[in-house]
């Protein structure tokens, strides 16, 4: 069994949902796996509906209670574009201390990453941080096929990449001022691992990004 644990409406009358297993839910620490900040980069939304499909249909064991968010961008979606329907970076977006009205990534050459916390896809990631206390987090984009990590996460994203084979960087090499990897990994000091898949474009792609992932993911999850 899925449910939803909580959600919104984007500007443009889109759901944005946080999803919960049935099985899983008790007394114990929540972890958070979120995908698409960018509605251009379909993998990680692929991943986590993947990985939340496959948990509802068993019983498992973590000593988490594991929370799904695919898509955080359904108007980018839409647009298939790396922004929101509104043109912003929905991953520049965070109020942190870096804060710059300008992404700047290796994708589009520059987007507009709109005023701090100025877009509800932002403002809902942070009142779900607040109000869940995520004491680990993974967000998937891609395609740069590496693993980069921020806040106390080191030992985790180490292990994440012996498990996937996805490169370790601990930087990604470029500015990402108002990143939700600076505010939540960084400023909130919540382990967050960023994982960027290969790029996934064909359903065989996608498969076996899946297949290098899922042992990873699971041991992120510390599922039995
Ligand atoms: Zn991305």
């Amino acid at each position: 069994m899925i449910y939803k644990a909580d959600g919104i409406i984007d500007a443009f009358g889109n759901e944005i949902n946080l999803w919960q297993t049935k099985e899983s839910y008790r007394d114990a620490p929540n972890i958070l796996l979120a995908g698409r900040f960018h509605g251009d980069e379909p993998e990680g939304e692929f991943v986590i509906r993947h990985m939340m499909r496959e948990l509802a249909k068993k019983s498992y064991v973590s000593p988490y209670n594991i929370y799904f968010l695919p898509c955080l961008n359904p108007s980018g979606k839409k647009l298939f574009t790396r922004a929101n329907g509104r043109g912003v970076d929905l991953n520049r977006n965070y109020p942190t201390q870096n804060f710059s009205s300008q992404s700047v990534n290796p994708h589009t050459k520059s987007l507009f990453a709109g005023s701090p916390a100025s877009e509800v896809e932002t403002r809902f990631m942070m009142d779900i941080v607040e109000k869940y206390k995520f004491v680990r987090i993974l967000s998937v984009h891609s395609d740069l096929h590496l693993i980069d990590y921020d806040g106390p996460a080191r030992e985790l994203a180490v292990q994440f990449s012996q498990k996937c084979g996805y490169r370790l960087v601990d930087d990604i090499g470029y500015p990402t001022n108002g990143s939700f990897g600076t505010w939540a990994g960084i400023e909130k000091q919540i382990p967050l691992l960023t994982v960027e898949t290969p790029k996934g474009r064909t359903e065989a792609q996608m498969h076996k990004i899946m297949a290098q992932l899922h042992e990873a993911i699971a041991d992120f999850c510390q599922l039995q």
